[in-house]
Formats: C-alpha cells, sequence, structure tokens
C-alpha cells in the first residue's frame, strides 16, 4: 500500500509540473533553433565552434523535457509483439559508438530462441539507452559493460552490468526517484523514467550493486502468457 501510494504522489506531482512547463518552453526553444540555424548561414565561420555549443545545449535541454513529459504519461502506451534481443540490436552501433569514446568494451550475451514480449518499442530503447548510459557514465576507461538476455520460469530477464564503483547502500533506495542525481551535468530523470517505463510493461526493475565491484541492473518482464491484469 505504501508503494502504491508514494506511486500516485509521484505521478501526481510530475504530472502537474510537466503540464505546466510543456508549450511554455517547448516552442520558444523551437524558435530559437529555428533563428540559429538561419544565422548559421549568414554567419563567419569562426562562430562555428559557438554553434555548436549553443545548438547541443538546447537538443540537452529538449531531451530533458522529452523524458520529464514520457515521465509524467502514466497512462497505458502501445505496445506490439516484439523481440528483446532486436531491440538491443538495432541500439548496438549508438552504444559502441559511445563506449568507444570512451575507450569502454562492451560485451552482448543473448538467448537464443527468446520468447516474444509485448512491448513498446520507443520506450524500450530509451530504457536500454538510459541504463547502458548509466554504467557508462559510473565507468573509467577500460571498463565494461555486459548487456544480457535471459529465459526463465517466470519470465525474461535483462541484465545490464557495468565494472564501475557500485552504489552505496544509503543511495540505493533514492535512485529511482526522479531529480536524484549525483553528477553535476545529470537530470536524476533517468531511472525514474525506467521505472515508468517498466510499470507500463507489467514488470520490474532491480538493481544488484556491490562496492567497488560493479552494478547489475536487472530488468524483469513476465511471460506473455502468465501477465497479470494490468495495474493502471
Ligand atoms: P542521472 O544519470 O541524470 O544522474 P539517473 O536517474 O539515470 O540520473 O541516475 C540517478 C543516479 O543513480 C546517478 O546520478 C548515480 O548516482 C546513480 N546510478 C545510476 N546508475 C548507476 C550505475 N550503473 N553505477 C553507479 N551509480 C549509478
Ligand atoms: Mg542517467
Amino acid at each position: 500500500l505504501k508503494d502504491e501510494l508514494n506511486k500516485a504522489d509521484r505521478l501526481s506531482l510530475v504530472g502537474q509540473m510537466a503540464a505546466g512547463i510543456t508549450h511554455e518552453i517547448r516552442n520558444p526553444m523551437a524558435v530559437v533553433r529555428g533563428f540559429l540555424q538561419l544565422m548559421k548561414e549568414k554567419s563567419p565561420s569562426n562562430l562555428d565552434n559557438y554553434y555548436r555549443i549553443v545548438m547541443e545545449e538546447l537538443d540537452r535541454a529538449n531531451g530533458i523535457i522529452n523524458d520529464f513529459l514520457s515521465l509524467a504519461q502514466s497512462r497505458s502506451v502501445n505496445k506490439e509483439e516484439s523481440q528483446l534481443d532486436d531491440i538491443i540490436q538495432e541500439l548496438s552501433p549508438l552504444l559502441w559508438a559511445d563506449a568507444n569514446l570512451r575507450g569502454q568494451s562492451i560485451e552482448m550475451k543473448f538467448t537464443e530462441h527468446l520468447p516474444s514480449l509485448h512491448l513498446n518499442t520507443k520506450e524500450m530503447k530509451q530504457l536500454i539507452l538510459n541504463l547502458c548510459r548509466n554504467g557508462m557514465e559510473a565507468m573509467e576507461e577500460k571498463g565494461q559493460l555486459t548487456i544480457e538476455t535471459r529465459e526463465h520460469l517466470e519470465g525474461i530477464e535483462l541484465r545490464i552490468t557495468d565494472t564501475g564503483p557500485g552504489i552505496p547502500a544509503s543511495k540505493r533506495d533514492k535512485l529511482f526517484q526522479p531529480f536524484f542525481t549525483t553528477k553535476t551535468q545529470g537530470t536524476g530523470l533517468g531511472l525514474a523514467l525506467c521505472l515508468s517505463i517498466m510499470e507500463r510493461h507489467n514488470g520490474k526493475i532491480l538493481v544488484e550493486s556491490e562496492e567497488g565491484q560493479g552494478t547489475t541492473f536487472i530488468v524483469l518482464f513476465h511471460r506473455p502468457s502468465s501477465r497479470n491484469i494490468s495495474v493502471s
């Protein structure tokens, strides 16, 4: 019951805030972006670097707003029969590029003939990217990220493991709260979004972490046949 109340509180607070900022912030940002594009065409090339930074920051702000809105969206999303491994494969060029830039490596372990799941592909990609990026951001150079799918009796499991510093026990229950971050450039919305995505997919997300050893985020999906009746 306590969890349900927390969930309701969280969603209504976030929802009210999100409704307030949607149009107010997105529209002027779109205008600024459009005029910047025009300015680039007319300005000397020594401004290229400034232009790039401004565009990146604008896109970053837009990304935060998008995460925030997805988080506030508590209604169910369209799902279709999909293969989890296919979704990971589609993301893998992006993940590899990210890991290469950081001097890190990725290992992927797929289970053959994994049953298909009812998934919203866009949300699944967001979830996987968020968990992988967190893993990479936690690791130094030479770190290794492992992405693994497994099947067992209750369902299908996606495990994302890093060789980073781990998460101290004192922080573990705050991880999924919106705006909890330990990073200077962080938004603290990534894991909150992952949690709400798994609530919409009738699944679970768990953390196993050992300080100094690394962290595993475990995403659990029920088998399509044994799925519970949807909770909100
Ligand atoms: P952000 O990445 O913007 O900080 P998140 O919601 O994605 O927000 O993560 C919240 C916090 O959880 C992070 O700031 C970090 O302290 C912690 N965290 C998440 N994933 C990991 C990980 N793999 N290893 C260590 N700490 C992590
Ligand atoms: Mg994050």
